[in-house]
């Protein structure tokens, strides 16, 4: 049967959970793409259920010593009002995110030296004195702070690999080196952390075929958790004006392919996809996605947490985000899982 057949490809992708570049870049060009997301929607729910795990997200820090061109926390962008969260106030949300009835804290921020190995083990051993699972996403550390991460409790790390075209990566990533950044996913993995990953989708310069080695990439890791994101243009940041109008759904698509390929691992409907429609995270879960990571940051502060402008959700308190995503979830007739959301491996041979 020809390559250029949808059905053919998603039935492989079924069966094997494997597709090579062209099939990937047939299902990324495809104007078929209800079939893909409903395909994804039923893979999801045979490996993960219809439980959806929500994750709190606490952004502590919006120091970054890096300069990445497209991301409004860059050091270089002076616009941006930055502060720092102390113990006391990130335990305090804790405590608060605990009582909403979450499982797991997702403790962010930029590349932030201030908070040494000291002061991050301290906070990670409060929070999980909380009963949490914990995620961090920290950006690139040395091989012995995330070792110090993982002996203070840590149980999962987020580094988004953003691109694995190389030219790109260092283009827009100036001072930093694609091969380290994937070091450090070894690292983290090596470590015994569930690794979550992801990239950035319409990245000026990007293209689909780099997408499709992105994708092979993820899968090589493999991760536990991944998260697409659509490039939103900062106007407080040297990248020129870009039109995210189609990649809501380029996303949505490159999302849908990840659950095909790795049908049991934990995928975010991400907050940049909501951005872009208003619907995003609802059509996300209906299309492959089992995660959703709700902000759990004071709204004083949420507001200078700046990647990108328009993100939703800001004026809202935590407590707000909590109620409003519940009710979306069971607007669609899905459920708020009720455990931590570890990643559940399934032999995909005995299937
Ligand atoms: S993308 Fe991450 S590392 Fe780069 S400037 Fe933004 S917060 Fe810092």
């Amino acid at each position: 049967m020809s390559i250029n057949n949808i059905k053919f490809i998603l039935n492989k992708a079924i069966q094997s959970h494997i597709l090579c570049e062209k099939e990937i870049l047939y299902l990324i060009q495809s104007k078929e793409s209800k079939k893909l997301f409903d395909i994804a929607n039923k893979v999801r729910l045979k490996y993960v259920g219809n439980g959806v795990h929500l994750r709190a997200l606490i952004e502590f820090s919006n120091y970054c010593k890096q300069n990445c061109l497209y991301c409004g926390l860059r050091s270089d962008n002076f616009k941006i009002i930055r502060y720092r969260l102390k113990l006391k106030e990130i335990i305090n949300l804790a405590n608060k995110a605990k009582y909403y009835g979450y499982k797991t804290i997702v403790l962010q921020s930029g590349e932030d030296n201030y908070y040494d190995i000291k002061k991050m083990s301290k906070i990670i051993s409060e929070i999980k004195k909380l009963d949490f699972a914990l995620t961090l996403s920290l950006g690139e550390k040395t091989f012995e702070e995330y070792k110090a991460y993982r002996v203070a409790g840590a149980d999962r790390y987020l580094l988004k690999i953003e691109t694995t075209d190389e030219i790109l990566y260092h283009k827009l990533n100036p001072g930093m080196n694609l091969k380290n950044r994937m070091n450090c996913i070894e690292n983290i993995k090596k470590l015994g952390f569930e690794i979550g990953s992801g990239i950035i989708v319409g990245l000026p310069g990007q293209t689909l075929k780099s997408i499709v080695k992105d994708i092979i990439y993820l899968k090589s890791i493999p991760v536990d958790m991944v998260g697409i994101g659509p490039f939103i243009y900062n106007p407080d940041t040297p990248i020129k004006n870009i039109n995210s109008k189609n990649l809501f759904e380029l996303s949505l698509k490159i999302m849908a392919i990840l659950r095909l390929l790795m049908p049991d691992i934990n995928i975010a409907a991400t907050t940049a996809m909501e951005t872009l429609n208003n619907r995003g995270r609802i059509i996300a879960l209906q299309s492959g996605a089992n995660v959703i990571m709700p902000n759990a940051t004071k709204a004083i502060y949420k507001k200078y947490y700046k990647i990108y402008p328009g993100k939703i959700c800001i004026d809202e308190s935590p407590v707000h985000c909590r109620i409003c995503i519940e009710n979306k979830i069971k607007s669609i007739k899905r459920y708020v899982s009720n455990d931590k959301g570890y990643h559940c491996k399934v032999n995909l041979l005995s299937q």
